[in-house]
Order: structure tokens, then C-alpha cells, then sequence
């Protein structure tokens, strides 16, 4: 059960906020209004969402932490977007085997008065590591460059992935005071999506870890049963950003006096909830089922299409002016490709070009 206590206030930034300027966020720096959305959120305890009440978060469950996520990416996808990553660091440190670290870094994460992102995405990528650590006295030392860090410009730290000479991964806390002669952030990374989250690269060279910092070595067989355990964790930014299209139909319906219009927005949302029952259904806890990962691929594949098409469908029922910057539709459909690619793996990848290729998405004439 969603705890509508705790997304009350997100509801209210979502509708009064963060919709009505998504374009400008869209189109803004992250020092904008994006940075200003993070800033309301973290002011609001929302960077708080995941950690346990113990250390000052809201402790909230998994059905109302993934309507939050569908909500933020349906009123602000760039804003959902940043502030998820920034969330993810909070989850990491949780698991701290430093009971310290957890002592000192939670609450500050809770307070949203210290932002954590995440740079492990390069581990899945196949060939020579592209960030290693090596162990060294008191801790390990780590060399390389992580190719995507979101909000760079608004993070105090990060989790970082790194390949050691065994091929394992080590997990560790960097906080970026202190490590600036080890560690560069690169320039904003120019994106056609995703501009405003201040996506860059980051470069280490001999970036010292202390093993207190140390937050896990894993197999790098982990990292896999990860991500084919949470297959279908991943469809609750697309589907709010259909969601998002769902809301603009409606608007757009009422405004021109459409029934189509309504009728798209209510198959869209039969589709959405029957896509999330889906995912839901299909969760990393039938990982060890026969039949789990057709299932939660196919459910990740059809959250991908799904949005992209209600999106499409924003910009064919608005017309010539939905390709306007200032116009939902072409920020919903940049946002819905976007969302193809995220936390993709190549399973994720085969089953998207399986879906778009296959004759559910082909009508005889
Ligand atoms: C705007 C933006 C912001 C991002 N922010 C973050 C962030 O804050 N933190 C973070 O960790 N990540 C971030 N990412 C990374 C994002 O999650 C990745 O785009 C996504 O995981 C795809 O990874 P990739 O592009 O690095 O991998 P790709 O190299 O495109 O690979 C995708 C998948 O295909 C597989 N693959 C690639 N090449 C081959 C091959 N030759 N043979 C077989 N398999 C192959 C890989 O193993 C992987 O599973 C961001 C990306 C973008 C675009």
C-alpha cells in the first residue's frame, strides 16, 4: 500500500512545481531549475525516502518509493532522473560494513544535506576494466575513468565500482573534498536528453580509498545475478514517464474537446498498471522460476515501448507545435528513449529489439 502521507508533499511539487517548468528544466542548467527541484526534495526529507527511520529517513516501502519514482518522472523526468541517482548512494552506505560510516553518512543523506550519487554502470561493460583498484596498505588504491557521473555539479560523494586484479568488484564511499588532486570531473557531458542532470566523466589517478571507505568486494558474478534478479526494478521511470504523456493527453483532450484523445489516455493507463502488475508479478523474487526471465524481460521491454509510444502518441495528437521546446510531447519522447537505455544490460538490450521487431509492433494494412 502507497503511504500517501509520504508523498503528499511530492504530489503537491510534482503538480505545482515541477510539471508546469519540466521544459524549462528540460532545457536549463543543472545550477537551474533542476538544481532547484533537488534542492525542494532534499528540503522536503525525500533524499531520506529509502533510509530507515533509526537514522533519520522516512523508511519508506517499496510500493511507495516506486510511486514516487513514477511520479517524479512523470511531472520532471530530468528531475526524477538526477535525484534518483543522487538517492542511490544512500542504499550503498546502508550496507556499510563501517557501522561509523552509517552513523556519520546517513542522516546527512536523510537531510539531503550531503548528495551521493553512483558510477558503476562501467562494470557492465565487457573488456578491460575502465576504473581498477588494487589493494595498498590501509585501503586500495584506485585508477581509471567512470564514463557517466550524474549531478556532478550538486554531489558531495559517490559510490564507485571498480575492477580489482581478480576480477572482482569493490564498491567504495569517495567523498569529493579532500580527493581533488586524485579525481576530475570532466566538462557536462552534451546529451540530446538528460542535459540539465550534469552527466560527466570522472577521471582517477591514484585515488587513495580507506578501507573504512571500503563498502563491499564482490564477485563479479554478483553484479549479475543483480541485474538479472531486478530486471523489471527498472520499469518505474518509464512508466511515469508514460504516465506523464497520459497526463498531457488529458489535458490536451480537454482542452480541444478530443474523445480520441481521452480514449488513448485510458488505454495507455490500462496498459501502464497492467505493464506494472507485470513487473511486479515478475520480480527479482522468482528470480530461481523457470520461467522469470522471459517474463521480466518482456515486462521491461513493453515499460520501454510503452512509454516511447505514449509520448509518440502526445506528439501525434498535439501536432506540428509539439516539436516547439517549450512543448511537453518532444521532452516526453526525448525522455522515453532515454529510459530504453538505462541500467541496460544486454539481455534488456536483445528483448527491447526483440519487442520492436516483433509483430506486436506491426499492424497488417
Ligand atoms: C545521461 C546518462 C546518465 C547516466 N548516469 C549514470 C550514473 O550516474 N551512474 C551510473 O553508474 N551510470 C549512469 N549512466 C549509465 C547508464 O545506466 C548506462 O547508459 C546504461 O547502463 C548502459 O551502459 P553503457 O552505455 O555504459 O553501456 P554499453 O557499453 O552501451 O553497454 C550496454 C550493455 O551491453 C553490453 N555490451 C556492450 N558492449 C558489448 C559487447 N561488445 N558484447 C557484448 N555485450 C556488450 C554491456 O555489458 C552492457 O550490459 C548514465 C547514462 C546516461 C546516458
Amino acid at each position: 500500500m502507497v503511504n500517501e502521507q509520504i508523498l503528499r508533499e511530492a504530489r503537491r511539487l510534482a503538480d505545482e512545481v515541477f510539471r508546469p517548468h519540466a521544459q524549462e528544466a528540460d532545457q536549463g542548467e543543472v545550477t537551474g531549475q533542476v538544481g532547484q527541484n533537488v534542492r525542494m526534495l532534499a528540503d522536503a526529507g525525500y533524499f531520506g525516502l529509502g533510509i530507515s527511520p533509526e537514522f533519520g529517513g522516512m523508511g519508506a516501502d517499496d510500493a511507495t518509493r516506486r510511486e514516487f519514482t513514477e511520479l517524479m518522472a512523470s511531472a520532471c523526468g530530468v528531475t526524477g532522473f538526477t535525484q534518483q541517482q543522487l538517492h542511490a548512494g544512500g542504499g550503498f552506505v546502508g550496507g556499510a560494513p563501517s557501522q561509523e560510516l552509517r552513523r556519520e553518512k546517513l542522516p546527512l543523506f536523510a537531510a539531503g544535506k550531503e548528495l551521493c550519487g553512483v558510477a558503476f554502470s562501467h562494470l557492465r561493460r565487457p573488456g578491460a576494466p575502465m576504473v581498477r583498484a588494487e589493494r595498498v596498505s590501509g585501503g586500495f588504491q584506485i585508477s581509471g575513468t567512470a564514463p557517466w557521473v550524474t549531478g556532478w555539479t550538486l554531489l558531495d560523494s559517490f559510490i564507485l565500482g571498480a575492477t580489482l586484479p581478480n576480477g572482482a568488484h569493490l564498491f567504495a564511499y569517495i567523498p569529493k573534498a579532500g580527493n581533488e588532486a586524485a579525481m576530475s570531473g570532466g566538462p557536462h557531458i552534451p546529451l540530446a536528453v538528460m542535459n540539465a542532470s550534469d552527466t560527466v566523466e570522472v577521471t582517477m589517478t591514484n585515488l587513495f580509498v580507506p578501507q573504512d571507505h571500503v563498502l563491499s568486494e564482490r564477485p563479479a558474478d554478483a553484479l549479475r545475478r543483480g541485474d538479472f534478479c531486478g530486471i523489471t526494478g527498472h520499469v518505474f521511470l518509464p512508466l511515469g514517464c508514460a504516465r506523464g504523456s497520459v497526463h498531457y493527453l488529458r489535458q490536451l483532450a480537454e482542452k480541444r474537446g478530443d474523445d480520441q484523445f481521452t480514449r488513448a489516455a485510458d488505454d495507455f493507463t490500462c496498459e501502464i498498471d497492467a505493464c506494472r502488475h507485470e513487473a511486479l508479478t515478475w520480480s527479482g523474487a522468482c528470480a530461481d522460476l523457470p520461467d522469470y526471465k522471459e517474463h521480466a524481460l518482456q515486462a521491461r521491454a513493453t515499460a520501454i515501448l510503452l512509454a516511447v509510444r505514449a509520448a509518440h502518441a502526445a506528439v501525434a495528437a498535439t501536432g506540428g507545435s509539439a516539436h516547439r521546446l517549450d512543448s511537453p510531447p518532444q521532452r516526453l519522447l526525448r525522455e522515453a528513449i532515454f529510459y530504453t537505455t538505462i541500467a541496460q544490460t544486454s539481455d534488456v538490450r536483445s528483448a527491447t529489439l526483440d519487442l520492436l521487431t516483433s509483430p506486436d509492433c506491426w499492424q497488417a494494412p
